[in-house]
């Protein structure tokens, strides 16, 4: 046989094992059919009455597999799934940006750099939220909500003003910013102490190595626990459907839809207009490589607890190098949330309508504005959103409690805002480092699994 026909046999051979998005999928799948299966026979009670059963009388086998099922296995398996996602952050953000920063070879870089990742997520915030504004203005998501004023109540918490946000960044104490996992200031310990290790000549050299294979010892962390991913998703998801329930829907389908449609043209038509025209990267390609990382955000919710896989995407998948990925992916996790600011620019103006409350062109600015600023200051965390809509709401005098209206749906919407938000984390990643010349095209474009690993261009 000759070489060509082994390698065209071996290409045709069905792949001993399913690859992990395959996976990911299966469980998502499974846990949002076992969901929405126990939500509609109990919670909702519909498939009981289609048997003609009542389901006050279920009430007891409720209870039973309520608290067996969801509330027992799987929320442990659900909550030691995120434990083991959010226990690596803290040290992969440290040990790859100390890497990062030592990798530079000119560390006058580092204020470009910053400029330029900073620059790009406020702008496409910027621009996520305005096209959010214009189509909530275009299909008027509101018009027909009826709201019961007395009725609707929401406590508003507390969201950090910028002057605090500043502040916050810089620690007084970097081991508790560790353990409180206050990710701006363990960035900002890292570069510094990054930085002090580049100068230090000989020693810090020493240490620098030492960090360097922290570093691969992590990376194989992280792939060990992506092992958990499709059992994690499959209790996260089905725990979610469980309760949410689709009726939920129903009143706001236009808020909705519109806030997914406008989700899907950010990540579908303006992040790979940006990869085009800026990076010149073929954004399907882009896409496809996105598809593990966004799995991982639809079904925690957490950009922060799906970082470890963002990085991984972006260096081992695209290409970007340690030197950028290890700034631009956690600065990313943290205050890049295009996903959330377009969900906070539909909702602003859909409960201006639901309220009949008009606002000027000036009230629009101010959304646009106040929402960009405000994801700067607030973590990737499962409903994190709501808490900065409080701030934007409140910029432009509208009802707080408008918030009620919506939270019903949140939950779906904040999964599929948190794939969009790790998204832009990977495009500006690439984007910078495209045009500092710290992509390696041919990890961008290698067949995925079959690539060479950047992890050795990480060093
Ligand atoms: N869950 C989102 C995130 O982690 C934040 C939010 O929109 O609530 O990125």
């Amino acid at each position: 046989m000759t070489d060509e026909m082994n390698q065209e046999l071996t290409r045709s051979m069905p792949k001993p094992t399913m690859s992990l998005t395959v996976k990911i999928l299966i469980g998502m799948f499974l846990g949002a059919a076992i969901g929405l299966l126990y939500n509609l026979t109990f919670e909702h009670g519909a498939i009981l009455q289609m048997f003609g059963a009542d389901p006050a009388n279920y009430t007891n086998v409720q209870s039973v597999i309520n608290s067996a099922l969801f509330e027992g296995i799987l929320k442990i398996i659900a909550a030691v799934f995120v434990a083991s996602l959010k226990l690596i952050v803290v040290p992969l953000v440290f040990v790859s940006l100390v890497c990062g920063i030592c990798g530079l070879t000119d560390t006058s870089k580092l204020g470009r750099l910053g400029g330029k990742a900073v620059g790009l997520y406020l702008l496409t915030t910027a621009v996520a939220i305005s096209i959010a504004v214009a189509a909530a203005l275009v299909v008027m998501p509101g018009a027909d909500v009826h709201v019961d004023v007395a009725k609707t109540t929401f406590a508003a918490k507390e969201a950090p003003s910028l002057v605090q946000t500043i502040i916050d960044m810089f620690p007084t104490n970097p081991v508790k910013a560790m353990a409180e996992g206050k990710m701006l200031q363990v960035i900002v310990f890292s570069i510094l102490f990054g930085l002090a290790i580049a100068l230090s000549g000989e020693r810090g050299q020493r240490i620098a190595n030492i960090f360097e294979d922290l570093n691969e010892v992590i990376i194989k962390l992280v792939r060990i626990l992506m092992y958990l991913a499709p059992y994690g998703v499959f209790a996260l998801v089905a725990r979610v459907f469980s309760t949410v329930g689709l009726d939920a829907i129903a009143g706001i389908m236009k808020y909705f839809f519109l806030v997914i449609g406008v989700l899907f043209v950010h990540a579908f038509v303006v992040y790979p207009t940006i990869l085009k025209t800026i990076a010149k990267l073929n954004p399907l390609v882009f896409l496809m490589k996105m598809k593990d990382a966004a799995l991982f955000a639809f079904s925690t919710s957490s950009s922060g607890a799906t970082m470890p896989v963002t990085m991984e995407t972006a260096t081992e998948k695209m290409g970007v190098r340690n030197t950028i990925a290890s700034f631009t992916v956690p600065l990313g996790t943290t205050i890049n949330m295009d996903g959330t600011a377009i969900m906070q620019g539909v909702a602003t103006v859909f409960i201006a309508q639901a309220f009949n409350v008009d606002l000027t062109l000036t009230d629009y600015l101010m959304v646009v504005l106040t929402a960009t600023l405000s994801s700067v200051g607030t973590a990737g965390v499962p409903g994190v959103g709501l808490i900065m809509l409080t701030m934007v709401l409140q910029q432009v005098n509208l009802p707080v409690e408008g918030i009620a209206l919506i939270i019903g749906v949140d939950r779906l919407l904040d999964m599929t805002r948190t794939a969009v938000n790790v998204t832009g984390d990977c495009m500006v990643s690439c984007v910078v480092a495209k045009t500092e010349g710290e992509l390696d095209e041919e990890v961008f474009y290698a067949a995925e699994n079959g690539s060479s690993s950047a992890k050795t261009q990480a060093s």
